[in-house]
């Protein structure tokens, strides 16, 4: 078998389960205080929901008709066995624990479902909801997702993130009291005026914090948002593919080796994508990574390095 050159997600479901396993992504019909007046109004410079790859017309159907559905084509279409289903969309513990509770529970319905993929904000977290959360790892593999896209302030208060580095250490410190469940944290490439070393910086972290999974996105810009707004007036720009090759394969030399790569791509549907435009080619990020990291003898891990106090 051919050598990994990092940890993907696609390793760790064969290693876990042994078969095929689709991630399938619903809208649970939560909201975000980041866009609906708690926080703000404007939300992330970059969101639209709309890109995150649900169809909106799929999304107002229930969440069970949701799940039926992403089963049946994942089965169809990958020939998938069982299934992780992904709260994607917004923010997927704000709300009462009732509700939360309600809607994970739909999961239950399905026996071919393996897990539960919660979707949220560092700044929405608390004990209770970690104890409902961690009720489900009596039974599936349970994922929190916590957006943190940088470590550095600077650049969450310019994406107008509406939290901080310290809300998403404080999210993780608290979800470690619950060991089965697993947190993977969302970082974007690219983000405005961010240094190469500045990106790093967040690499080291997220290493040293030795995260059970990462998303890496490249920033891209998408119709009718802030961003949109900004890259028209030439106040950013989008990274080239072989800048993002580059600086995705140092991101992961810095990681621990034991990080699940979820994800180091994007996607978004071509009618709402406005830049970089070669995220449609997906294929060729995943190759353009791999290549370079053969070519080059690179691996996730290399410069990970443990200051060992979390
Ligand atoms: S936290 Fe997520 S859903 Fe809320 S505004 Fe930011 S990107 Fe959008």
């Amino acid at each position: 078998m051919m050598e990994e050159r990092y940890y993907k997600f696609s390793q760790y479901l064969r290693r876990q389960f042994g078969i095929r396993v689709h991630k399938i992504s619903v809208n649970a019909g939560f909201s975000c205080p980041n866009k609906d007046g708690k926080i703000s109004k404007d939300g992330c410079i970059y969101c639209d929901n709309r890109s995150f790859n649900i169809d909106e017309r799929w999304s107002q159907r229930s969440i069970e008709t949701q799940i039926k559905e992403g089963i049946n084509l994942a089965k169809s279409r990958f020939k998938a066995k069982k299934f992780i289903i992904y709260f994607q969309p917004h923010t997927n513990t704000y709300g009462p624990l009732d509700l939360l509770k309600e809607r994970y529970d739909i999961v239950r319905r399905f026996e071919d479902v393996v897990g539960i993929s919660i979707g949220t904000r560092p700044d929405c977290i608390d004990e209770n909801v970690l104890e409902l959360i961690n009720s489900y790892t009596e039974d599936y593999d349970v994922w929190i997702e916590y957006g943190l896209q940088s470590i550095h302030n600077k650049t969450l208060k310019l994406i107008n993130r509406g939290h901080l580095y310290e809300d998403f250490l404080k999210a993780v410190l608290l979800t470690r009291k619950y060991p089965r469940i697993k947190i993977c944290a969302h970082v974007i490439i690219g983000l405005l005026y961010e240094t190469e070393e500045m990106i790093l910086e967040t690499a080291k972290v997220v290493g040293n914090l030795k995260i059970d999974g990462v998303k890496i996105h490249p920033l891209h810009i998408i119709k009718g948002t802030k961003l949109e707004e900004m890259f028209l007036q030439g106040l950013c720009r989008a990274l080239t593919l072989s800048e993002y090759i580059d600086l995705a394969i140092r991101f992961l030399e810095y990681l621990w080796p034991g990080t699940i790569i979820q994800r180091i791509s994007a996607d978004c549907p071509a009618e709402l994508l406005v830049a970089p435009l070669w995220i449609l080619e997906k294929n060729r990020v995943l190759e353009g990574i791999e290549k370079k990291l053969v070519a080059e003898d690179r691996y996730q891990g290399s410069r990970y390095t443990s200051w060992g106090h979390l």
